[in-house]
């Protein structure tokens, strides 16, 4: 007889069922990111942001794109929307491999595979190098999206700090000495969440250091071109040549929502790399490479990337005008000479956590210090991104942090 809810209808099944008790030991492992949900509650209208690490809306080329896209689809439109190879658009990874080698660095086309934002190369490292257990070396503050992306592979993570010129260099040869770390990960240029960008002999030390173990570096690489004063530091890759696997990105200097990034890696990494990527997504969007790689050949990348860096620069000046004028004389502050973020170290009885709270009512956003931490400690820090806000918002957005500020310290003194 068939059941009077209609056929296909289940009866209600007598053994229970709970997707809880099914879940893998890394889905139950992994934290949300705390860094989308602060974006979220950033975004309220009102609220001046200096949370998201995003790059500027105003100066997306939408113009330049819908003509590539027009002109890609009319010349290429079958091949663009088929399935298409692992390793990525020939065209736009022999363009990315000029880059370098425009530099001295011998990046061949071979060594470099597109990836869905530089996200998914740190997934993919994590894919490639990490059982569980194993030690990563990560920079104290780290890059959150690193920390989640490698903690579902259930490594042990031991965090060296990053200093104003770069990773302390004694806490790294301790640590490489004490324990057999299998993967480092560093954001050498203009990181994130610090704005600090490693010096010449800082990295060059770090790299004789490293030469003197077997482990793998990646380096996060993203901000790389966003300089935008001082002069720039030899590329990791000259000092530690096909050890080192490089992620480089669109998204800070095209567009995040194109989600397209690279990683470039010796052959015989990329071996595995391409199998593991593969299996995770067969290829990138074929349709958004295509595009981007119109948009590259036609326009000129380079001035569209000075002319953000002449934008980025004015905000960081208004930020650290505002910064002195208004935050209490015993906070200190990174000062970046490129990329997003400032970082600014709060009295030590200072809680950023509860801080973003008070901000919050205040209307202003920024992220607490824990998150760039795996140890659960930072919280007298703050990361703030200048990118996506003009010099009003800045100027008012850092007075009302300095109010919130200043509630919980004088808060904290009673
Ligand atoms: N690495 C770092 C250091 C970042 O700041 C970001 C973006 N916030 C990423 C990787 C991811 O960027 P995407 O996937 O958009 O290339």
């Amino acid at each position: 007889m068939i059941d009077a809810r209609g056929p296909g209808i289940v009866p209600r099944m007598t053994i229970g069922y709970s997707a809880q008790q099914l879940f893998s030991k890394r889905a139950k492992a992994t934290g949300p990111s705390f860094l989308r949900e602060i974006s979220v509650v950033s975004q309220q209208p009102g609220i001046i942001s200096f949370a998201g690490g995003l790059p500027n809306a105003k100066f997306f080329p939408v113009e330049p794109i819908l003509r590539a896209t027009e002109k890609a689809l009319r010349e290429d439109g079958r091949r663009m929307l088929q399935y298409s190879a692992t390793e990525g658009h020939a065209g736009l990874r022999e363009w990315i491999s000029n880059r370098y080698q425009k530099q001295g660095l011998d990046v061949t086309p071979n060594m470099i595979q597109i990836t869905s934002g530089s996200q998914q190369g740190l997934d993919l490292a994590g894919k490639v190098f990490l059982n569980p257990g194993d030690n990563v070396l990560i920079e104290r503050p780290g890059y959150q999206g690193a920390i989640q992306a490698f903690s579902v592979y259930e490594p042990n993570f031991v965090g060296v700090p990053v200093q104003e010129d770069g990773i302390d260099l004694d806490a790294l040869k301790s640590t490489l000495a004490a324990r057999s770390i299998k993967l480092m990960e560093t954001c050498c240029s203009f990181q994130n969440p610090s704005g600090i960008a490693y010096s010449e002999s800082n990295r060059e030390s770090m790299s004789a250091l490293i030469s003197q173990h077997n482990l793998a570096v990646v380096e996060d690489d993203p901000y790389v071109d966003l300089r935008f004063m001082g002069t720039s530091a030899p590329a990791l890759r000259h000092y530690l040549g096909d050890r080192l696997v490089t992620l480089g990105s669109f998204s800070k200097i095209v567009s995040p929502g194109l989600r397209l990034g690279w990683m470039v890696a010796a052959p015989e990494i990329m071996v595995k790399v391409n199998i593991m990527k593969q299996a995770t997504d067969l290829h990138t969007s074929q349709f958004a490479q295509r595009v981007l790689y119109q948009y590259l050949v036609d326009n000129d990348v380079d001035a569209h990337i000075a002319m953000m860096c002449g934008v980025y620069k004015h905000n960081r000046d208004c930020m650290l005008a505002a910064i002195k004028k208004y935050f209490p004389p015993d906070v200190t502050y990174t000062q970046p000479e490129g990329g997003m973020f400032m970082w600014c170290t709060l009295p030590s009885e200072a809680d950023a956590m509860a801080l973003f709270e008070v901000a919050i009512r205040e209307k202003v956003a920024f992220v607490p210090g824990p998150i760039f931490f795996t140890d659960g400690l930072g919280k007298n820090y703050m990361r703030l991104s200048y990118s996506n806000v003009d010099s009003q918002q800045i100027d008012d957005g850092i007075q009302r942090l300095a109010r919130a500020l200043t509630e919980q310290l004088d808060g904290a003194h009673v």
